[in-house]
């Protein structure tokens, strides 16, 4: 139930800013939920670009897609997030990060807080003003909460002027996942709303 949702947070935030004809990024395919979510919105003029390092989860992303008619909005792509500005070089207008491993999945197979911040860092840069990177962070297990830190640290220290960050958290199970919320702001004098 908890995460359930937090990715409907994330969803819901993604889909004020995603309209038909758009460019997002599912930096992490999985099995396809988020990849589905987002082929939905960009419509039959729109594309998705869809990351994972493992082929098992770029199978069941495909599979999920062709079921619901949606796989010819979509760009599966089978390699590191890292490495996303060898595929994109046009604006984004948004993206999701679901972090962790596969569900079902090799539990050893990680995202890692490096790669995850180099993504993101790239990405953020493609991103169109007014353009949210949503990214989903699991704490519970041990190199989650290795990598929440990290990520943390570093979105704590991004230019507030440049950057609006929302943490949306469930507060009563213990080490809750949670949701990053990152918008680049409209104008480079915009503050974060007090
Ligand atoms: N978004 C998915 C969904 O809707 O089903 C869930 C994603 S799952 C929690 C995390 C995924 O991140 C795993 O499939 C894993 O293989 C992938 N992953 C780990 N490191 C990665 C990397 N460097 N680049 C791209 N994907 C990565």
């Amino acid at each position: 139930m908890t995460i359930k949702g937090v990715i409907a947070h994330a969803h819901m935030l993604l889909q004020q800013v995603i309209s038909k004809g758009d460019t997002v990024v599912d930096a992490t395919a999985g099995n396809g939920h988020d990849t589905e979510f987002l082929a939905k919105r960009v419509g039959e003029t729109g594309q998705v670009l869809a990351f994972d390092i493992q082929q098992a989860a770029i199978h069941s992303t495909k599979g999920r897609l062709e079921t619901s008619d949606l796989d010819h909005r979509v760009t599966l792509i089978n390699d590191s997030h890292e490495r996303i500005d060898d595929y994109i070089n046009e604006p984004v207008q948004a993206a999701i990060f679901n972090l962790g491993y596969l569900p079902g999945g090799n539990t050893n197979i990680v995202t890692h807080p490096n790669a995850t911040w180099t993504a993101l860092t790239k990405l953020g840069e493609q991103l169109v003003t007014g353009g949210i990177i949503a990214v989903v962070v699991y704490p519970g297990h041990d190199q989650g909460y290795d990598e929440s830190s990290y990520l943390l640290q570093q979105i704590n220290a991004l230019p507030k002027l440049k950057w609006r960050i929302l943490k949306y958290e469930v507060i009563n199970p213990n080490q809750p996942p949670y949701l990053l919320a990152l918008e680049k702001l409209k104008h480079k004098g915009d503050h974060p709303t007090p």
